[in-house]
Parts: structure tokens; C-alpha cells; sequence
């Protein structure tokens, strides 16, 4: 094997959130040796005093952290996956930063396991304008021990690092329920101003309004994470089919002007199915439970 420097760390993947790690192992101090598929993405690191490895088993074989940050697992699995890569890895410890899903990492680590490789995998909840600065967060499931390990390399990362539990899947599959908030309001906000600009709104103006919206919903979280984990989904204020009427006319107003209403439709169906369970007088997170449900996902 190899030998490695014990202060240096190894970044796999020169994407926009790969470069920004990279520079905040840099910034801590940290000899760091950087790899990338598309060579030339290390140019400025390389002037700030990274170290470019002519290839992914050489990047592999110089640290005893290597961290990973490419698109998804299916690149990674290219990248980690052949033999002088897998060979070079062994005894060292893989950081997962990449996005895939729960079973993606829980078939990683089985990787792992087969070719004494240590790993740990994880998630970056923030942009990279955050990375290396109070407001990064960042969430790792998998050994406890073997992240305290690292800890104090990650921590040059900035910000908060949450160590979720010992079950593989667990950072991916936080990370999977908060981006389904993120890109479905993305989506909705997005078919707000298509409907408010066809109906003579701009964007600018509906805006302020806008972030009015989002600021009653941490509250409303809140409360329905206690209604979700209690089973009790009360709708005294605000029933379920008061949400349905509303739903129906955001549907028709989108309808009249031309314009796609299929995920208002979706999210529509959904909340009528629940009345039609009857549980009408129940509050809106009642859709939580019912899609839950098993004969629901089958
Ligand atoms: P991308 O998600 O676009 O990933 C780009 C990286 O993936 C490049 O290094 C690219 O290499 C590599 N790559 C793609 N396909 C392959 C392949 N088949 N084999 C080898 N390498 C491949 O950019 P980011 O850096 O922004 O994101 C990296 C990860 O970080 C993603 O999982 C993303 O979800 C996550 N993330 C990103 C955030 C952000 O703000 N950017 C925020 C939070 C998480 P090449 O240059 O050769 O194409």
C-alpha cells in the first residue's frame, strides 16, 4: 500500500461543489490532492497548492480521507469501482458527498465492506457559497466511531456536521425527504408566477407576498411533525375540504389561462382522496398518513 500523509485529504470530482470543498480543505491548511474526469478543472486550486493527481488511483492512494463529489452514484461507481481505483482504496476511508438515494448508499457500503475500504456517506445540504463558512450543513450516516475519526478534517468544511445514526442509508435518505420540500415548492413557486404573470402580475410584485407565504411555514412544520409522529391530524381550523375548494380554484385559474396544472391536480387528487376516506374534518397532513399507508403504495 502506499503510503499517505496523515494531514492530507483526497477530493474526487472538480464539479462547482467539488472545487469549493477542495478550497476549504486548502484554506484549513490541509495538503490536499485533487482528481478529477475532465482534466484542467484543477487549475486554480492547483495555484492555491493542491496537489493534481495524474490519475484517480494516485489521488486514492495519497490520503487516508478521500472524499467524493460527482453527480450521482452511477459516476461515482466509474470512478471508485475499477480495480487499480478499488485496489488503491483499501484500508482507507471513502466520505460520500454525492446525492443519490438511500439504496445507493446502502449498496456502496456493501462495496466497501467486500474490499476493506472504510465508508462514510453523507450529504450537503447547502450551496456552495456556504462551504467552509458558519452557515454550511452537512449530514453523515454510517459508522460512529470512523466519522469522529474524521470529524476534525470535515469540520474545515465550516458550519454545522450532523452525524445521523450508524444505518448507511440514513444522510441519503434525509436528504431525499428535504429535497422533495425544495423542488416541490420550487415547483409551485415556479406555476405561481406563470399564473400571476398571466394575469397581469409580475414577478417583482407578487415577490414580497411571496416570502410572506414562506415565512408561515416553519410553524406550520412544526406543527405537523407533531400531528404526523402523534397520528392526530386535527382540521378544526382548516379542514381538508377547505384546502380541496382552494386547491380546485388554483386549478381552474391555471386552466383559464392555458397554463399546465397537472402538479396542482396531483397534489388535488390526493387531498380528495383523503375526504373521500372520510376524513374530511381532518387538517391537510392527514395526505401524509394515507400515503403512507401500505395498500397506498402498492
Ligand atoms: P455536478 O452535480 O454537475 O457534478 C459534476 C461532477 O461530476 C464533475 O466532477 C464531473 O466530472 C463529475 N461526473 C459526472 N459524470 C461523471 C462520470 N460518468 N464519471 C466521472 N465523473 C463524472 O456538480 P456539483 O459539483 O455542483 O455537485 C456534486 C454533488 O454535490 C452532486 O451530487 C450535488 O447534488 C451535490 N450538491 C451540490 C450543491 C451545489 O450547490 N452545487 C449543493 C448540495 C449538494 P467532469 O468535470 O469530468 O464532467
Amino acid at each position: 500500500m502506499t503510503s499517505y500523509a496523515e494531514n492530507s485529504v483526497t477530493v474526487l470530482g472538480l464539479g462547482p461543489m467539488g472545487r469549493t470543498l477542495a478550497g476549504a480543505f486548502l484554506n484549513a491548511g490541509l495538503r490536499t490532492i485533487v482528481w478529477n474526469r475532465t482534466p484542467g478543472r484543477d487549475r486554480e486550486l492547483v495555484e492555491r497548492g493542491a496537489v493534481s493527481a495524474r490519475s484517480a488511483e494516485e489521488a486514492a492512494a495519497a490520503s487516508r480521507l478521500i472524499v467524493v463529489c460527482v453527480v450521482n452514484y452511477d459516476a461515482s461507481d466509474a470512478i471508485l469501482r475499477r480495480d487499480a481505483v478499488t485496489d488503491a482504496l483499501e484500508g482507507r476511508t471513502v466520505v460520500q458527498l454525492t446525492a443519490d438515494t438511500p439504496n445507493r448508499a446502502r449498496d456502496t457500503e456493501q462495496w466497501a465492506a467486500g474490499h476493506g475500504i472504510r465508508y462514510l456517506d453523507g450529504a450537503i445540504m447547502t450551496p456552495t457559497s456556504t462551504i467552509g463558512t458558519a452557515d454550511a450543513a452537512i449530514i453523515y450516516s454510517g459508522p460512529e466511531d470512523l466519522y469522529r475519526e474524521h470529524q476534525p478534517v470535515l469540520n474545515a468544511l465550516g458550519g454545522t456536521h450532523t452525524h445521523l445514526g450508524e444505518e448507511i442509508g440514513r444522510a441519503a435518505a434525509y436528504d431525499i425527504a428535504l429535497l422533495d420540500i425544495f423542488w416541490t415548492a420550487m415547483a409551485g413557486y415556479a406555476h405561481a408566477l406563470a399564473v400571476a404573470t398571466a394575469e397581469g402580475i409580475t414577478a417583482r410584485e407578487l415577490a414580497p407576498f411571496a416570502k410572506g407565504i414562506g415565512a408561515i411555514l416553519p410553524p406550520i412544520f412544526e406543527e405537523a411533525a407533531e400531528e404526523v409522529d402523534t397520528g392526530s391530524f386535527s382540521g378544526e381550523d382548516n379542514p381538508i375540504t377547505s384546502a380541496v375548494s382552494s386547491m380546485a380554484h388554483i386549478v381552474q385559474a391555471s386552466e383559464a389561462n392555458g397554463i399546465d396544472a397537472g402538479v396542482m391536480r396531483a397534489a388535488e387528487s390526493v387531498a380528495r382522496r383523503v375526504v373521500g376516506l372520510g376524513h374530511g374534518t381532518d387538517g391537510f397532513m392527514r395526505v401524509a398518513e394515507v400515503l403512507g399507508r401500505r395498500e397506498a403504495r402498492q
